[in-house]
């Protein structure tokens, strides 16, 4: 018997990619294994749901599963609904827009099958096509994030990967509310390799990442992998406590010495404005984390399905 192959696409606004997709699907996957399509219809407001419908009308013959979200819940939710329904033995991760070429799937495979020791394939970019700001921003990120975290995370890998079926249930046992799926590969361990892909340009609709989601995707990967900030908020406060009580007693001895001059302003000013910033900024700090736990404590489901879609 053939192994199997789950592939996860998450499809959010994808209509015009659909059938594409699939096709491409078709003329490149090679016949050594057969294939399961699990398509997560993520809330799109286009027609991406009747195209998945169409797919499994008109290929009775395929194994295609269309999970159809009750709203949008993001590629995170759409990612574990998949990961939910698999039930291959081995499982890939694949966008619905094309950019991510099936071909690199098959080499995914054959290297797991080639290596019994490799537990999981991850594609990442060597170079990356976007604007020069958001490449400086993201390369920042992974260097601040591997300083500062110790769960390792490797440059510029994306969530294009394959892995066998033991990884995913090690996935599964993750259930926290906050997914940063990058993180999570990372955390659950596994010999993982990773290979070189190229990104191929988007040719329909567009990509629903801006500057603000990325940068909350980013803080999400801080704040969810590592309590450093915390313990810079903490630092900050017992360094500026030291300073000021030494200020404090130089400010005694005077009013003691009787040397107090009612001037000051300046000073008075500078050091409010100083600490109220830190306190600010620590505040800020602890309720990124408190936002976190609020969200983890109210054990939410990560998504609603409103119903399955297959023959
Ligand atoms: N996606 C999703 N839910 C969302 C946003 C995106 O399922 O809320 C899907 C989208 O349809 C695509 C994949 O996630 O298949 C990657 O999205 P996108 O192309 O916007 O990201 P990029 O390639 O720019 O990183
Ligand atoms: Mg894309």
């Amino acid at each position: 018997m053939k192994k199997t192959v789950s592939l996860i696409i998450p499809s959010y606004n994808e209509e015009k990619n659909i059938r594409p997709f699939f096709d491409l699907c078709k003329n490149t996957l090679t016949d050594n294994f057969s294939y399961e399509y699990i398509f997560i219809n993520d809330g799109s407001k286009d027609n991406t749901l009747f195209e998945i419908k169409n797919l499994v009308e008109n290929f009775p013959e395929e194994k295609i599963i269309g999970i159809n979200f009750s709203r949008n819940f993001g590629k995170e939710s759409a990612i574990l609904a998949g990961l939910h329904q698999a039930s291959g033995d081995y499982i890939s991760l694949i966008d619905a827009d094309l950019q991510q070429h099936p071909r690199y799937v098959s080499q995914m495979l054959d290297l797991l099958e080639a290596n019994e020791n490799l537990d999981m394939v991850a594609a990442y970019q060597k170079e990356r096509k976007e604007g020069k700001v958001l490449s400086f921003f993201k390369k920042t990120f992974y260097s601040l994030i591997n300083k500062i975290s110790e769960t390792e995370f490797k440059d510029n890998a994306s969530d294009f990967r394959t892995f066998r079926s033991q990884v995913k249930d090690s996935i599964l046992d993750l259930d926290e509310y906050n997914r940063f799926s990058k993180g999570l590969f990372s955390w659950v361990g596994y010999n993982t390799e990773f290979i070189e892909y190229i990104v191929d340009e988007r040719i329909n609709g567009k990509s629903s990442w801006s500057f603000t989601s990325l940068t909350k995707y980013a803080l999400e990967g801080f704040v969810g992998y590592s309590i450093l900030p915390l313990r810079i908020a903490s630092f900050l406060g017992a360094i500026t406590s030291f300073i000021a009580g030494i200020y404090m007693i130089y400010v005694i001895i005077n009013k003691l010495l009787g040397n107090v001059y009612v001037s000051g302003y300046t000073t008075i000013v500078s050091l409010i404005l100083l600490f109220a910033g830190l306190i600010l900024l620590s505040l800020g700090i602890i309720g990124e984390y408190i936002a976190k736990i609020y969200l983890e404590v109210k054990d939410r489901p990560h998504y609603i399905i409103k119903d399955i879609i297959k023959k």
